[in-house]
């Protein structure tokens, strides 16, 4: 049985992309092999909704002589087990607040990690393959395969690498590491810091990251984030599988979120998603192309070239829709433009249902990411009938094409891939965008292709098969 752990699994807490894949990997897998997963019970997971009971096992994790109690739940539906402990889950939100980082995320995750070890002892389970995920669970790699010398192969994938979960070396007493063992360069000291993504560097047999083009450059110092080094020593590990979607999530012939379902043999039902959408958010003129950004507001989705282009967007024959969240000062930043433009709609915050109504709303989706480890939005975006607009990079380069000069007979191109990441050549590629507008055969023809690739999950989880065995 492999154990799939991750800090958060949709439906039931999401922030961002490891969410969506940890849920339909999973799925995915368990067509063909016995999965179960864990992540932790949040105070914000409804419990009610997603019918998730207590196992009624429950056991302390103890650290530096405190008996930290774990008591295990479980969704049988979805094989999801689900660890409470008060430090790890009895706050709002996962990682930050609108503070910043939580103060304890070393102690919250390494009792996590613990947990997930001892959870499989108490419940007896079957484990032959044990996958993790980013740094959130990292840890879990050390302390299977030498600190509790368990028999389980460890897979780590590297959902993004800008995330490490970097502490202060007072982590390493108290979470009971042997600190002449593990606080080594090579292991998981980070310039007199813990790193906890490096021990599951360290320690794991197979690693993963989730496109070939990021597992590339993740070994180089552009992309590397100061772990180009050691990524470099563990290459011969190291594998590039490229994220899917799931169908069965993202089906916009089923999506109860939005105004009307279609599929591309119905692809003119796009027209009246964007219709409602545009009116219920106060977009005047809903039949100029609209272009939407959906994602987290940091500057690696390259918000940065959005902020400064948006003056000039709001002179094009375009409408604009941009949803996301991020720190409070990005926040701030994007909520000032507020209503300051009548063709452009910011709105802040992270909607899970109107994120969906963007997807099949709009023409184009925006995607000018500075780095991108896979990206799903082009994936849904695509899926959803809405051309993405993207920089070379990354997973972005192992899943969009550029469409081709606006009047070639080339057809093989899926989006619009801009040639350099800078915000001049954004509004280029905008630009590009209104001119293909105007060419409705074609991007319709294009935008149908699209809705019928295959991004779907049952191809890639077999290359994630492959390594458990
Ligand atoms: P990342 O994991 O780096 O945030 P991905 O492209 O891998 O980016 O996945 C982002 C996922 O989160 C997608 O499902 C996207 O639709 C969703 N998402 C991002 N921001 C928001 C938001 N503000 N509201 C709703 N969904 C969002």
């Amino acid at each position: 049985m492999i154990l799939f752990a991750a800090s958060e699994i949709y439906p039931y807490a999401k922030t961002g992309g490891l969410a969506d894949v940890a849920h339909a990997l999973p799925g995915a897998l368990s067509k063909t092999l016995p999965v179960a997963s864990v992540m932790p019970l949040y105070h914000d997971v409804d419990r009610t909704k997603h019918a998730i009971t207590d196992t009624g096992y429950s056991f302390d994790v103890l650290l530096q002589d405190v008996a930290h109690q774990v008591d295990i739940f479980i969704d049988t539906k979805t094989q999801t087990y689900f660890l409470y402990n008060p430090i790890l889950c009895d706050r709002q939100g996962l990682y930050f607040d609108a503070y910043g980082e939580f103060g304890d995320n070393d102690l919250r995750f390494g009792i996590f990690n613990y947990a997930i070890l001892q959870m499989i002892e108490v419940l007896d389970l079957p484990i032959t393959t044990l996958h993790l995920n980013d740094w959130q669970t990292a840890l879990a790699a050390l302390l299977s395969k030498d600190k509790l010398d368990k028999p389980y192969k460890v897979i780590l994938t590297i959902h993004n690498l800008a995330y490490q979960g970097v502490f202060d070396k007072a982590a390493m007493g108290a979470l009971e590491l042997d600190w002449h063992r593990y606080f080594k360069p090579e292991i998981m000291e980070y310039y007199d810091n813990v790193n906890f993504l490096k021990a599951g560097i360290y320690y794991c047999d197979e690693l993963t990251t989730v496109s070939q083009t990021y597992a590339k450059q993740i070994q180089t110092p552009e992309f590397g984030c100061d772990l180009q080094d050691m990524l470099a020593r563990h290459s011969d590990k190291l594998k590039g599988i490229t994220n899917g979607i799931s169908y069965e999530v993202f089906d916009p012939g089923s999506d109860d979120a939005l105004y009307v379902g279609y599929d591309s043999s119905h692809y003119y039902k796009k027209e009246y998603n964007k219709k409602k959408l545009c009116k219920a958010y106060g977009l005047k003129r809903s039949k100029r192309p609209l272009f939407v950004f959906i994602g987290r507001l940091t500057p690696q989705k390259g918000i940065e070239l959005l902020l400064e282009n948006i003056p000039k967007l709001a002179r094009l024959e375009a409408n604009f829709f941009i949803l996301g969240s991020g720190d409070e000062a990005y926040n701030a930043k994007f909520t000032s433009f507020g209503k300051r433009y009548e063709n452009i709609n910011i709105t802040v915050g992270y909607d899970e249902t109107l994120s969906r109504r963007l997807y099949a709303a709009a023409d184009f989706l925006l995607m000018p990411s500075i780095f991108e480890p896979c990206g799903l939005n082009q994936m849904i975006a695509m899926h959803y009938g809405t051309v993405p607009i993207v920089t070379d990079t990354g997973g972005l380069a192992d899943t969009v094409t550029d469409y081709g000069a606006e009047q070639s007979g080339d057809n093989s191109g899926t989006g619009i891939v801009m040639e350099r990441i800078d915000a001049e050549e954004l509004f280029t590629a905008t630009a590009r965008a209104l001119a293909l507008y105007g060419l409705k055969k074609r991007r319709e023809k294009l935008a149908k292709a699209n809705m019928r690739l295959d991004f779907s999950w049952d191809k890639r989880a077999k290359k994630y098969i492959s390594l458990y065995r």
